[in-house]
């Protein structure tokens, strides 16, 4: 039986063909524009492809609230175009397939738990520090959604010393991601993130934010496993940062040899599935 995927990203859609076994057969990336000229090209390519299921892992905020009569349109997204946009029924309706949703962070969490980095393991934290900053969790088979689903980036952390940049965050300001997120690197020091390679100041900073929301997400969550990606997180030198905070700042509160010197290397990783978190993950809602 073949199974639709799509991973709906601010910047683009990922559409693929894929199986039962998880196995992506067929791919294609197209730019996320207006609906009036992402859908057609969303539909046209699932149109002949037979699938018979698809799997969405979208951007937010999204109602997953199966039984709201809304369920599937997105919220008040900072995507202009795409507020209130009812996607998921819109996929239902011109592709005559069941359509299943998740946040594209939780999938992404879920496909680190059956195919990445967190394979071994019953829960799985995964953050995306691009754009914006999200964060989806995995737990013994599903993923953590509730009244909403959890916005892992909007959370309040403690200012660093020497930070005097207002945030990004449209909401909140100087949220974790109005701080954080590649766009707030990108206005507080005047260049984007892969242009400030070797400026030890700005990783400094960076580590300690990310490290503060992490040692939040460990006290409340307890994942097994933490995956980091998104496009900040291409900056390899973030790790051992964010690892040497995280360590400090819990100061052996949590009793883990995970979160010790010699071992948090493994419980703070990057991403096994590298770009294919998210279109795999969507794949999977749909696999039995
Ligand atoms: P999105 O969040 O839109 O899905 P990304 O995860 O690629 O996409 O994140 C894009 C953000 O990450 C941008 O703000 C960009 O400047 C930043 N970024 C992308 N690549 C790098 C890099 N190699 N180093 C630092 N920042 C990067
Ligand atoms: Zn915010």
């Amino acid at each position: 039986m073949l199974l639709g995927a799509i991973e709906a990203g601010g910047t683009k859609f990922v559409l693929a063909v894929g199986n039962q076994d998880g196995e992506i057969l067929d791919k294609l990336t197209i730019p996320t524009e207006h609906p009036d000229q992402t859908i057609p090209k969303v539909v046209n390519y699932f149109k002949d492809k037979g699938i018979k299921k698809l799997g969405l892992g979208a951007f937010g905020p999204i109602d997953l609230n199966q039984k709201s009569p809304t369920y599937g349109q997105l919220q008040k997204t900072p995507k202009t175009d795409w507020v209130d946009y009812p996607l998921g029924a819109v996929l239902q309706e011109k592709l005559s397939v069941p359509v299943v949703i998740d946040t594209d962070v939780n999938v992404a969490a879920m496909a680190e738990a059956k195919f990445g980095n967190a394979t071994d393991v019953d829960s799985c934290l995964y953050i995306t520090v691009g754009t914006g900053i999200g964060g989806g969790f995995y737990y013994r088979g599903q993923t953590l959604n509730g009244l909403s689903h959890p916005e892992l980036g909007h959370i309040k952390v403690r200012r660093h010393p020497d930070d005097r940049y207002q945030g990004t965050c449209p909401s909140h300001g100087d949220c974790l991601e109005g701080l954080a997120a590649g766009p707030a690197l990108e206005k507080r020091w005047g260049k984007k993130g892969d242009q400030l390679v070797g400026v030890d100041e700005v990783w400094e900073m960076e580590a300690f934010y990310l490290a503060q929301a992490l040692t939040i997400f460990i006290y409340v969550l307890s994942p097994e496993r933490i995956v980091l990606g998104g496009g900040v997180m291409k900056q390899k030198q973030l790790f051992p940062l964010i690892r040497k905070y995280v360590i400090d700042m819990l100061n052996g509160y949590v009793s883990s040899p995970y979160l010790t010197a010699d071992q948090i290397d493994q419980y703070i990783v990057a991403p096994g599935l590298t770009d294919e978190a998210g279109i795999k993950g969507a794949l999977y809602l749909v696999m039995d």
